[in-house]
């Protein structure tokens, strides 16, 4: 159904349509686009005519808060009260970001290492969800002007390694802009859907997304299929970018210049001044083959064969992140279909040369590297708002998600890599008689116990009617929706006992120790396996110690005392075993008592069934 509304301004009637903006929440810089007359097309600011939004917020006296490239300015000048690269922060907990605080101009405050951080500005505290809300509602401010509406949908990109955690808090972030996110959408897909990448229906895909921005480098795998994206991995640096390359660049001067680190550090303005130098030249160097300037006597001459030698090694290093993506996901170069660039640094020729040599094959570079993510949210608004054809977008969960089972094991429901959205589920039953309530403790990652791994949150299944320990059957269903938001259900289904959670968990990972928890389950497997294997032992040691003292007390009356000695020897054998790291020994000890006292139960029961007949003639 259309809608009008009239324009009080041009005094025009306008006809509007469900308009649904598409939003690139970066790291550096933020973007808003949107469909315009079927064309994806970023909206610019009126002063600089740029559309990009530094994504730096800056409180000042008296309540003002810039934001964009008026708050950029006081990075320097006022570092205390200006907050940049928020999106590091979200949804993180003080822990996760404790080894790269000093990486902040702000105070980022440690409450207690397990809640999310603050931002401390002056007297107020700030979330990250507030800070990334503040950009979010400029951009929204930004497209409201430009088209003279009033905008309240919105589709928000997030890199594909986003956990849920930092999906919601995106999310949560939108609706404090007083945006209604109808979906997060993975970044390298965006990228993907601004280049077309819609393929005939009876072949797949195979895309590689290289993102080398500021700051970070993402490289993701994806594939595509029947309009089904599916992210098969990613993999990059967290601190790798841009500001890389410049930094080369400011260390290649010094050397030549006879400066050294200490004389940079002692000189702020110098160091300022070199690396803004240092950006322009290597600005320039994607067009020239050579740079002239001087600063203060001091050569700053560059040329394009320089600045390649000095930024290779670099460049190297996010070709291994490619391998290594390339490895998760099974692949080999020559299976790779389109290398799509993303990121103000791929305009780097090396960067696109080093990339296209590594693929083999020319890499997509046709869209402005810094718009293209924008310009695929704009898309994927823009089929969301049913004006084009439906894609359903897919992706996979990076990690894997489980539970803890008795003795601290991780009991994984959804692998990892499984696609989204997804749903799993599995049967428990409980390990003590009557036992009313049972804890759920829901965690992420790749390692054989809990404790290695991340929690994500818990609950506690109550009013579980008292039964015989094993009687109960626990369901534990795991439904990760399209967004990455993980939902967990536990029911009892002898009595329809019910309890669930949403994962809204004050813990998250950054990439590096989702990275470094990879590489760890990888090379703790072995190890992982053995402690697996003694656990398990220990639970089933502790079952049948319970089974027989129980069994000990209930038919004491059929059983003779060299029966009873022998039961008992036997159960503080195991008792002993269980104790020790022996896995072995426990499982001999394990069948020692269960042969023992196998035809024990078989007595046992024939005397309980004569019993029951006792007394009931025909
Ligand atoms: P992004 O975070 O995607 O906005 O990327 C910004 C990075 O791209 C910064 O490090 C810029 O210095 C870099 N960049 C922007 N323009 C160019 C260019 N023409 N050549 C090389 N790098 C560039």
């Amino acid at each position: 159904m259309a809608k009008f509304s009239i324009n009080l301004k041009e005094g025009k009637i306008n006809k509007e349509t469900e308009l649904i903006i598409g939003i690139d929440l970066g790291t550096t810089n933020s973007l808003v686009a949107y469909i315009k007359d079927g064309v994806p097309v970023t909206v610019k600011n009126e002063i600089q005519k740029s559309s990009l939004l530094p994504s730096i917020v800056h409180f000042g006296a008296a309540e003002t808060i810039l934001v964009g490239d008026a708050a950029k300015e006081r990075i320097v000048t006022d570092p205390a009260n200006t907050v940049y690269s928020v999106k590091r922060l979200m949804g993180k907990s003080f822990g996760d970001v404790a080894d790269f605080k000093q990486y902040f101009g702000y105070q980022v405050i440690d409450e207690d290492t397990e809640s999310l951080v603050k931002i401390r500005v002056k007297d107020r505290f700030y979330s990250p969800i507030e800070l990334s809300a503040i950009i979010l509602k400029e951009l929204k401010k930004r497209i409201e002007a430009n088209l003279n509406r009033t905008v309240n949908k919105a589709v928000i990109t997030v890199p594909a390694y986003f956990n849920d955690v930092q999906r919601q808090a995106t999310r949560d972030a939108g609706k404090l802009a007083g945006l209604d996110v109808l979906r997060i959408v993975n970044e390298p897909t965006a990228a993907s859907l601004a280049y077309g990448i819609t393929v005939d229906k009876s072949e797949g895909q195979t895309i590689a997304v290289y993102d080398l921005g500021g700051g970070t480098f993402d490289i993701s795998i994806l594939h595509i299929e029947d309009g089904i994206f599916e992210v098969l991995a990613t993999n990059g640096d967290t601190f790798l970018g841009g500001d890389d390359l410049d930094r080369a660049i400011v260390e290649l001067w010094m050397a030549r210049n006879g400066l050294d680190a200490e004389a940079l550090h002692q000189n702020k303005q110098l160091s300022q001044q070199l690396r803004l130098k240092a950006e322009e030249a290597k600005k320039a160097l994607s067009q020239a083959d050579k740079f002239e300037d001087t600063y203060e006597h001091l050569n700053l001459g560059l040329s394009k064969d320089e600045f390649e030698t000095a930024i290779k090694p670099l460049i190297e290093r996010t070709i291994k992140h490619c391998a290594a993506a390339l490895k998760d996901a099974e692949l080999d170069t020559n299976q790779i279909d389109h290398v799509i660039m993303v990121g103000g640094s791929t305009r780097t020729p090396l960067v696109k040369k080093l990339v296209a040599d590594y693929f083999k094959t020319a890499v997509n570079d046709t869209l402005d590297p810094d718009e293209v993510v924008a310009m695929g949210a704009a898309i994927q608004a823009d089929i969301l708002a049913g004006n084009q054809r439906e894609l359903l977008l897919l992706d996979v969960t990076p990690l894997s998600l489980g539970i803890e089972t008795v003795g601290g094991l991780m009991d994984v429901i959804i692998p990892r890599n499984s696609k989204v959205p997804s749903k799993a589920g599995r049967q428990y039953t409980t390990s003590v008689d009557g036992q009313k309530n049972l804890k759920v403790s829901v965690y992420q990652g790749e390692r054989d116990l809990v404790e290695h791994n991340r929690k994500l949150g818990e609950f506690i299944l109550k009013d579980i009617p008292p039964m015989p320990a094993g009687l109960p059957k626990i369901d534990i269903q795991f439904i990760l929706d399209a967004d990455g938001i993980l939902k967990v259900k536990a029911s009892e289904l002898r009595s329809a006992t019910e309890q669930s959670i949403a994962i809204k968990s004050p813990y998250s990972l950054s990439e590096e120790e989702m990275a470094k928890m990879l590489i760890d389950s990888i090379q703790h497997a072995e190890q992982d396996m053995k402690d697996r294997a003694l656990l398990e032992a220990r639970n089933e040691a502790q079952n049948i110690l319970l089974s027989t003292e129980k069994f000990l007390k209930q038919h004491r009356n059929i059983l003779n005392e060299k029966e009873i000695g022998r039961t008992t020897e036997l159960a503080t054998i195991l008792k002993e075993a269980k104790s020790g790291t022996d896995k072995d020994a426990i499982n001999k000890a394990i069948e020692e008592l269960n042969e023992f006292t196998a035809p024990l139960a078989h007595r046992a029961m024939d005397h309980t069934i004569a019993e029951a007949m006792k007394g009931k003639k025909i």
